[in-house]
């Protein structure tokens, strides 16, 4: 497997396999890879001759009191893990190299971005946006893969790449849990063990949500009240949002009506967790 640091390297490498004929994967993270991260890598190890994987902690998709400074960064532990699971490129650019202080350019997501998280963190889907558009052009892939545990972050780019042509097929993975449930996350080792015990109630609280859908439940406010009751018996959970939409545009559901997305984001002490379940 190789590190490519270089920019202008990342470009030749996938000129050269392209021009062989060559299929080429990508899958943008942030490092600190778990389990979730894997299951995207060995999906594109499946479909594709040549797999990428980008390690880049973005700056411009943090807010200003968010977690950049602490995100966890361990560029060795990742590589073996990428490698064990497929990759065949690490493509770790450098913050300089990535945004030259005369840059100039910026994307602004529209309304697919709005609601969610979009609410609750300014500018941080623009962010994603950015990074991902210079992702795919120095990567240039076929296929670019994300997990479903993202949901919002899968139609923004969806939609950024059918609005702009981008000939890149996005294929969005399901999200991989922990044993008890808890959805893997590169923020789970923020979680102190009390904590960690509390997270149990987010896909707990999803699971129950699925089965009120099941049994018919109709009203969407009814439902938002419900799992707002499960997470809240908790005192260490607080509520940023519980959403219920549609899965692909996002716009909020007048009744359940299939298929129905449920995403909710919760901070549990300084620890923001999100987690959504699709019910078709
Ligand atoms: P991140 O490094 O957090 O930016 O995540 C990189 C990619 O991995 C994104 O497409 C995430 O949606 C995906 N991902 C993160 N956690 C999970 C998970 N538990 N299951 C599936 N995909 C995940």
């Amino acid at each position: 497997m190789k590190i490519i640091h270089q920019l202008k390297e990342m470009q030749r490498d996938t000129a050269l396999h392209r021009s062989e004929g060559k299929s080429v994967g990508l899958i943008p993270t942030m490092g600190a890879l778990h389990e979730g991260h894997l299951s995207l890598i060995r999906a594109a190890r499946q479909e594709n001759d040549r797999v990428v994987v980008s390690i880049f902690v973005n700056p411009t998709q943090f807010g200003a009191n968010e977690d950049f400074d602490l995100y966890p960064r361990n560029l060795v532990t990742d590589a073996k893990l990428a490698e064990e699971s497929g990759a065949d490129v690490i493509f770790n650019p450098s913050a300089k190299d990535m945004y030259p202080s005369d840059l100039c350019t910026s994307i602004t997501m529209g309304s697919i971005a709005e609601g969610l998280c979009g609410r609750y963190r300014p500018g941080h889907f623009d962010g994603v946006a950015i990074v991902v558009n210079k992702l795919f052009n120095l990567v240039n892939p076929h296929r670019a893969y994300f997990g479903q545990k993202d949901a919002q972050q899968v139609q923004v780019i969806r939609k950024m790449a059918e609005d702009l042509n981008m000939g890149v097929e996005i294929v969005a993975c399901p999200i991989i849990r922990e044993a008890d449930g808890l959805a893997m996350s590169s923020r789970n080792v923020y979680l102190k063990p009390e904590e960690r015990i509390s997270a149990r109630l987010l896909s707990q609280a999803l699971r129950e949500g699925q089965e009120w859908v099941k049994k018919d439940l109709q009203d969407p406010e009814v439902l938002r009240e419900k799992l707002r009751q499960i997470l809240e018996s908790d005192p260490a959970i607080q509520v940023q949002y519980i959403e219920i939409v549609h899965p692909e545009s996002l716009h909020p559901l007048k009744n359940l009506e299939k298929p129905i997305l449920i995403a909710l984001a919760v901070f549990i002490g300084s620890t923001r967790l999100i987690d959504n379940i699709i019910i078709t």
